[in-house]
């Protein structure tokens, strides 16, 4: 299977359209926010700099990043394909990216642009719960997204928990970051030609069916 690249503005359906090609297809699902979480709970400089960061919507140095991305990328479970969730976030990651595609003799893949506008992104930012275990997202606002058990998770049982950074105050600082700073990859992705826009506004199912034309296709 190809690998995918998803890019999205925050709280579109990465994560969740992630977990769902991931269950389906057995690729594994590597999200930058997930490994950037994880270092930022480690007792040092370099951990409280990535908490600060990610608590305050900005990115994290794409050096960081770039070194937690490719140690991930050297595992065994990356040989036939991944799904990058929240990466690349700028046109250097992009550039970056494509030497260490060469450097470990990886192909690139399609990169799917997951569109949706401002304001439904926020709403579901306010209410989005997400298991630290498996990485399910469920939604206390809408009544389709809700886990079965108020704050348990449906898959593993795990209690969830909200994200420090969903709040409408981050989300308009990661907003912005997405404007000015994703905004421009995806144009430079266009102008190679190899990008596919689906609308994240449609109900997670069909979102999922569509990525999946778009793999068929492939
Ligand atoms: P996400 O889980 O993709 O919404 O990312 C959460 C936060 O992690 C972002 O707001 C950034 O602070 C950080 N982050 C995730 N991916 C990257 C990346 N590729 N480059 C820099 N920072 C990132």
């Amino acid at each position: 299977m190809k690998s995918i690249i998803f890019i999205a503005p925050p709280s579109a359906g990465k994560g969740t359209q992630s977990l769902m090609v991931s269950e389906k297809y057995h690729m594994p699902h590597i999200s930058t926010g997930d490994l950037l979480r994880a270092a930022s709970k480690e007792k040092s400089e370099r951990g409280t700099y990535i908490k600060n960061q990610m608590e305050t919507g900005g990115l994290v140095s794409d050096e960081i990043t770039l070194e937690l991305l490719k140690e991930r990328l050297k595992k065994d479970d990356c040989n036939n394909g991944y799904i990058l969730d929240g990466f690349p976030r700028n046109v250097f990651q992009a550039k970056a990216y494509e030497d260490l595609l060469k450097s470990l003799k990886k192909d690139f893949g399609v990169v799917i642009i997951l569109d949706l506008d401002k304001q439904t992104a926020l709403d579901r930012v306010i209410g989005r719960l997400t298991c630290g275990n498996c990485g399910a997202v469920y939604n206390e606002k809408f009544e389709e997204s809700r886990p079965k058990k108020s704050g348990i998770c449906d898959k593993c049982g795990n209690a969830l928990s909200k994200r420090a950074d969903d709040n409408a105050e981050t989300f308009e600082k990661r907003y912005d970051t997405y404007v000015v700073s994703t905004e421009p990859l995806i144009q430079y992705y266009e102008e190679k030609g190899n990008v596919y826009h689906i609308n994240s506004g449609d109900p997670k199912e069909i979102v999922f069916s569509n990525i999946e034309k778009v793999l068929g296709g492939k």
